[in-house]
């Protein structure tokens, strides 16, 4: 049973925050601050370009890969990190759509997140007019995977309001159409259990910063199946994707299984704080994360609903159907999230009226949920957000 009490000491919380952010923003794992603190000092101060080798910067793509890889269900040795999500999509969509080379559409839905999609639109439009994408309701997604679609390019978990798809069925029916799948998992990695090998997944990318706590600009992650990676011929082929990178051949050969995802030069000092975020991981099984995380939001759910009758629930009512965040409607869900954040409670708000909250069981208990709602409460009830400061919009929300 995952202690959470002790993983919740392992972060930096700041007093009188209650932050229910942590889907867009892990806080600080404590351990962090003196791990990437040697890293400067002892490790780049002391070795210089030395830390390659001897502090083994060179292999921490891999083996974070597969420290994540445990909370998803992949592989040993089917994950690398690095370069940002974005990236990582065009990348996974670039070599799903070469696994496929008679077809020509790309199927995702308007709930993706739309760099998702404005990274496949980038990658097609420098293929050639014939490639399209395709985008479509969430609800009939199921109905649009035919023969014609190459490749099916999906965020698990909506951004907004962690409705989830069903990975194993679309995944199966994808393939029984000679459909090609990539997933996305950045609400999906340490917010619910994943099972990448047992859905057979083609290709999954993700990032760390949100659920996994690896800090902002924290690199993303790219999975493909073993049985395709050898196959793969990556889009982006940078020299630590080539299969002897100090041979600085003028002709690229892709690295050996996942390695040829890599492109350029990993970011060593952001890997070395997440690599104390997943420290914390280690202490926690990913199904009393989800067990708990269901407790949460149901407690806040419950609590809102009853006090707040100007709020509309947003997020699936079925939290099997749910990931780990909740949202309500709010014609003032701007003003009201800047009221909240004001009383110290952390949410954040997505256009054009969603207000969004995020339940993380590593550091969020019962005690948070039930004070951050009778703060939303008495906001509501007081009208709170009705002034002026807190209708200007930020640039971040
Ligand atoms: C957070 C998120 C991103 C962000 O991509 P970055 O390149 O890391 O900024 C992309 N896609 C999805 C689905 C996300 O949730």
């Amino acid at each position: 049973m995952t202690n959470f009490a002790a993983t919740k000491a392992m972060f930096e919380l700041p007093e009188n925050i209650l932050y229910l952010d942590g889907n867009s923003l892990g806080p600080l794992p404590t351990a962090a601050k003196s791990r990437v603190q040697n890293v400067l000092t002892d490790e780049w101060g002391e070795l210089l370009i030395t830390g390659w080798n001897k502090a083994g910067w060179m292999g921490m793509p891999t083996g974070l890969g597969d420290r994540i890889g445990r909370l998803i269900g992949a592989e040993p040795g089917s994950i690398v990190v690095g370069d940002t999500l974005s990236i990582k999509v065009y990348q996974a969509v670039a070599s799903a759509l070469e696994l496929n080379p008679d077809r020509r559409i790309v199927l995702s839905d308007n709930g993706n997140f739309p760099s998702d999609l404005y990274m496949a639109d980038g990658l097609l439009r420098s293929l050639g007019p014939d490639y399209e994408l395709q985008v479509v309701d969430p609800e009939n997604i199921a109905d649009s995977i035919t023969e014609n679609v190459a490749v099916l390019m999906l965020t698990e978990v909506d951004y907004r309001t962690g409705r989830m798809h069903d990975m194993k069925s679309l995944t199966e029916l994808a393939h029984a159409n000679g459909v090609v799948t990539v997933w996305d998992l950045a609400h999906s990695a340490g917010a619910i259990p994943v099972d990448l090998a047992g859905c057979n997944a083609d290709f999954a990318v993700g990032c760390t910063y949100k659920y996994l706590n690896g800090g902002p600009g924290a690199p993303a992650f790219i999975y493909a199946a073993p049985r395709l990676s050898a196959k793969v011929r990556p889009a982006l082929s940078g020299w630590l994707g080539h299969e002897a990178p100090f041979a600085f051949d003028l002709d690229y050969r892709p690295g050996s299984g996942i390695e040829r995802m890599r492109v350029g030069t990993p970011p060593v000092i952001q890997m070395a704080a997440l690599e104390s975020a997943m420290d914390v991981w280690d202490m926690a099984d990913i199904a009393d994360v989800r067990a708990k995380s269901i407790e949460l939001t149901e407690l806040f759910i419950r609590l809102v609903e009853s006090s707040c009758p100007d709020l509309t629930l947003a997020s699936p009512r079925d939290p099997q159907h749910r990931g780990s965040q909740v949202s309500f409607r709010f014609s003032e869900g701007y003003a009201a999230m800047q009221a909240l954040i004001a009383r110290g409670v952390i949410g954040d708000f997505r256009a054009p009226d969603t207000m969004r909250f995020g339940f993380t069981p590593l550091y969020i208990d019962e005690t948070d949920v039930t004070k951050a709602a009778e703060i939303l409460s008495d906001i509501m009830q007081k009208s709170e957000w009705d002034k002026p400061e807190y209708k200007v919009r930020h640039k971040v929300t």
